[in-house]
């Protein structure tokens, strides 16, 4: 049995105030035990997250990370300073910094490993553009960022990872992928992980879905076999709808 992870991915939202005041409002509510619940927030809102959910339920997670642990790097922070602030988790690879910020497999991999190394849950991003998905393409573009992104991992550090699936069509667009079409790839994507590790390992690592999720649907993505919990950007904003989304997993 695989433990659901509803990931709120909160991308360039609130200030430190806003943060801790969502973190204390979704406090006032018993959240369910069997869904691990992470919020991944801008860094500077992560150290004042870190302490006010420190035994919790709620863990807190970056939106990116340096593959260094220091160095003259301008603008970046570390897995050591990510730590060293409480923080548990960290998203690898969204599509956003593939596109912005030029993050590729390689730079993926990097810190996927560094995170690893460093203690932190990487949250690693995956998943096709339109054309791509219209091309018929999808299975062999996300086959090659798991393999690229998680290559040289150990069956032991891979069971660590957390794989979010995200058509890039899908992501803020309201165009939700299917659930059966996300089981499908997410399936796959499984299928990839026992083909280059071993099949023990891909029936313990999580993969989640995102891309417009919402409360209104996440029960579609609950229902499949393959799917452990969803990847939630605009819909995580808002306490109400961010702990409707953490119900609905359990
Ligand atoms: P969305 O974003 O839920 O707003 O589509 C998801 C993501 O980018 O992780």
């Amino acid at each position: 049995m695989r433990t659901p992870v509803i990931a709120g991915n909160w991308k360039m939202h609130k200030t430190v105030e806003e943060a801790v005041d969502f973190v204390e409002t979704i406090q006032r509510s018993e959240l369910p035990g069997e869904v691990e619940t992470v919020l991944c927030a801008p860094f500077l809102a992560l150290p004042a997250l870190a302490e006010k959910a420190k035994g919790s339920k709620i863990g807190i997670g970056a939106q990116n990370v340096h593959w260094e642990e220091q160095g003259a790097y301008t603008g970046e922070v570390s897995v050591p300073m990510l730590k060293a602030a409480g923080v548990q988790y960290v998203i690898i690879g969204h599509s956003e910094r593939r596109t912005y910020f030029a993050e590729t497999d390689e730079t993926v991999n990097r810190k996927v490993k560094a995170a690893i190394a460093g203690g932190l849950t990487p949250i690693v991003c995956v998943g096709e553009v339109l054309e791509e998905r219209e091309s018929g393409q999808t299975k062999q573009v996300v086959q090659e960022q798991v393999k690229k992104g998680l290559n040289g991992l150990s069956s032991e550090e891979m069971k660590k990872v957390i794989i979010a699936y995200e058509p890039v069509w899908a992501i803020g667009t309201g165009k939700a992928s299917t659930a059966e079409d996300a089981e499908e790839v997410i399936s796959f994507i499984r299928k990839t992980v026992a083909d280059l590790f071993d099949q023990q390992v891909a029936n313990e690592v999580r993969i989640q879905y995102g891309g417009s999720v919402k409360p209104e649907n996440i029960g579609t993505y609950i229902a499949q076999p393959n799917i452990d919990g969803a990847l939630v950007g605009g819909a995580s904003l808002e306490p109400a709808s961010f702990l409707k989304l953490v119900e609905a997993a359990a």
